[in-house]
């Protein structure tokens, strides 16, 4: 299940809708009338709506900005924290060493983790990838250049 920034930004518009009918409707009460005095919580409700539509398109925001970040994108899964250790059996990938549990064919597919290294080969070629797949990187390529690179920083 993926919650995605369009979603979200329904959800806003939709209770920015809500807002401008509560509004629309209590204004349409003529001023001086009796019933424009009984009006106060749906005038505040509309206050509060137009406050979650804001939220929601804050979070709508907040996730697209999530979703722009690279990940690493190599070929297989790796443990976030230990590298190639995966073994995939029946659907399910275990890490040897922490014994963690995805509950799909994560080894078989690529890496979604967010790129925090940049690996620099002794010919220039540079390669980005997850701090997962950096260990396996650091044994097998020992003369290149791992730099530390921090989401949103300048490097992109
Ligand atoms: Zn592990
Ligand atoms: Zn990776």
């Amino acid at each position: 299940m993926t919650v995605t920034p369009a979603q979200l930004r329904a959800l806003a518009s939709r209770a920015e809708t809500l807002t401008a009918e509560v509004r629309e409707l209590c204004g349409s009460v003529p001023a001086g009338s009796p019933e424009r005095d009984h009006l106060g919580a749906a005038w505040h409700a509309a206050d509060w709506l137009a406050r979650g539509a804001e939220d929601l398109q804050h979070a709508a925001e907040d996730l697209a900005r999530l979703r722009s970040q690279p990940v690493c994108g190599i070929g297989w899964g790796v443990c976030p924290e230990h590298g190639n250790t995966l073994s995939s059996r029946a659907g399910v990938s275990t890490c040897r060493v922490c014994r963690l549990e995805w509950n799909y064919d994560r080894l078989g597919q690529p890496c979604r983790e967010p790129v925090t290294w940049k690996v620099t080969d002794p010919a220039g070629t540079e390669t980005k990838m997850c701090d997962g797949h950096v260990l396996g990187a650091r044994a097998a390529m020992g003369s290149a250049t791992f730099t530390r690179v921090d989401a949103g920083a300048e490097q992109w």
